[in-house]
């Protein structure tokens, strides 16, 4: 049997005169074989049917109970979390018990959500259960993407196969291990592997790809799912702006800007990217950001005070680089850090005298880099914020006239004086940063098959 190994984060380095890249293993897992999936997929049918044949709340109920159970091994995923990919063990914590803890209150939602509507004339609107559902998620929020999926498939009466980040193995078998003390046998199963194993799987016999991740695989599982017209939910990267006009309140703003742009050392689909603000207040504001992020601490998940870890592997962290490298070369400014750091952290960083050519502009940048343009007219702000492909959150900071620019902004979730996104609202992307979305009825209803039942 092959297995999947795990390193830690924060260990990456390069061994002193050589190019080789040496990791401390954290722990491996059974990788699946392809040849194997056709076997875990007969296990999701059968259980399916008998999950299926449950009522709706028989379901919540099982699904709330199982959540409970995580709460004995909370801090065992917290430390895991932190040593796959490197988050801080507070947020790590955060993420993991924001998950337990919200899972009664969707549950709920869900259920409200997915239950008969009677139309009246003897006929009602149904709800009701896909097949099997395949969630794919990515390693820079292990717990809460996969959980995002996973609620209201599972509730929808879908039997899920959860195939996981190959960067954080250890987190996803815990994580299902767990849920599985209390679920019915196979009706969630994971399935570990890297990009191939994702790939057999969206072409395998089932019905749906519930996928979190980056554009790029995104456009490949759209593709691979079409012959079958399998159901997606695509939650895509962003490459997300903000506005700061010359009328906001500039501290505010600053605090913004570096925290979105810092948070989880920048490797958030919902990061602040690209920062176009006023001439008029922007060497105050400059000064401001920079003065903020020299604050911040990097290190590895266990250190105190740390809120800024590792990049995931030395490739994100080889893309950063690249990226900070294109800038300086076509005449960004470097107002806080460099374009070269060892492994495995990138230091806080401010660039100034953004340009559209350089990629730190053009592509997602999973890093704690705060990049900075200038404008002198509003319009070309606006021009340039929704020149992109991606259209995931924005952000406008501003007095009077600031509604108006958020409203020509092309993204799935906008905000004023704030970040783009709200708690219960559903979590969506515009253009190419999306397409389907969780949250709310309308986002827990693409988990399931509507049915006109004329009786
Ligand atoms: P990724 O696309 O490389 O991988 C995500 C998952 O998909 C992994 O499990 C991977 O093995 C699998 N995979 C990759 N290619 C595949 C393919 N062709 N077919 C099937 N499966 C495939 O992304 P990542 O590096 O793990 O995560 C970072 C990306 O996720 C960023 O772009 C980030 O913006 C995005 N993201 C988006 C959201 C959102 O809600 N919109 C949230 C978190 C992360």
């Amino acid at each position: 049997m092959a297995v999947l190994t795990s390193y830690d984060a924060g260990s990456y380095h390069k061994v002193v005169g050589s190019d080789t890249i040496q990791a401390t293993a954290v722990g491996s897992v059974d990788a699946l074989a392809i040849s194997d999936l056709p076997q875990v997929i007969a296990q999701a049918k059968t259980a399916q049917k008998i999950w299926a044949s449950l009522t709706l709340s028989e379901r919540q109920q099982y699904v709330v109970k199982a959540y409970q159970a995580l709460a004995e091994v909370q801090d065992e995923l917290a430390v895991l979390i932190g040593q796959e990919m490197g988050k801080d063990y507070r947020r790590a914590t955060y993420e993991v018990g924001g998950t337990i803890q919200n899972a009664p209150y969707f549950a709920g939602e869900i259920g409200d959500a997915l239950a008969a509507e009677d139309l009246g004339n003897n006929t009602q609107l149904q709800y009701r259960p896909l097949g099997i559902v395949a969630v794919i998620s990515p390693w820079n929020y292990p717990i809460a993407m996969a959980n995002n999926l996973l609620l209201p498939a599972l509730i929808a009466g879908n039997s899920v196969i959860l195939k996981p980040s190959e960067q954080t193995p250890l987190v996803a078998q815990l994580f299902v291990d767990t849920l599985n003390k209390v679920l019915p046998a196979h009706v969630l199963q994971v399935a570990q592997g890297d990009k191939a194993l994702g790939q057999a799987l969206v072409i395998a016999d089932i019905n749906m790809v519930a996928f979190t991740g980056s554009m790029a695989a995104g456009k490949h599982i759209m593709a691979n799912a079409a012959p079958g017209l399998k159901r997606l939910v695509m939650e895509l990267g962003g490459n997300d702006p903000m506005i700061v006009m010359a009328s906001a309140n500039i501290d505010a703003a600053v605090r913004f800007a570096v925290a979105s742009s810092f948070e989880n050392a920048g490797q958030m689909c919902t990061s602040t990217e690209r920062i176009y603000v006023d001439e008029r207040i922007a060497d105050e504001f400059e000064q401001k950001v920079v003065q903020l992020a020299s604050r911040y601490q990097v290190g590895k998940w266990d250190q105190a005070q740390v809120n800024i870890g590792p990049m995931v592997n030395p490739t994100q962290h080889q893309k950063v680089l690249q990226q900070l490298q294109d800038a300086k070369a076509k005449g960004a400014q470097f107002l806080l850090g460099s374009d070269d750091y060892p492994l495995p952290f990138i230091q806080p960083t401010v660039v100034s005298g953004l340009t559209p050519d350089m990629l730190l502009e053009r592509e997602e940048t999973f890093g704690p880099v705060v990049a900075i343009s200038r404008f002198n007219d509003i319009n070309d702000a606006i021009t340039r914020a929704n020149d992109s492909i991606y259209g995931l959150s924005a952000a406008v900071f501003g007095g009077q006239g600031a509604n108006a620019v958020a409203e020509q902004l092309e993204a799935g979730m906008v905000g004023v004086n704030q970040g783009g996104g709200a708690g219960n609202a559903p979590w969506v992307g515009a253009k190419q940063s999306g397409f389907g979305f969780h949250g709310t009825a309308a986002g827990h209803r693409q988990f399931a098959q509507v049915r006109v039942m004329s009786y």
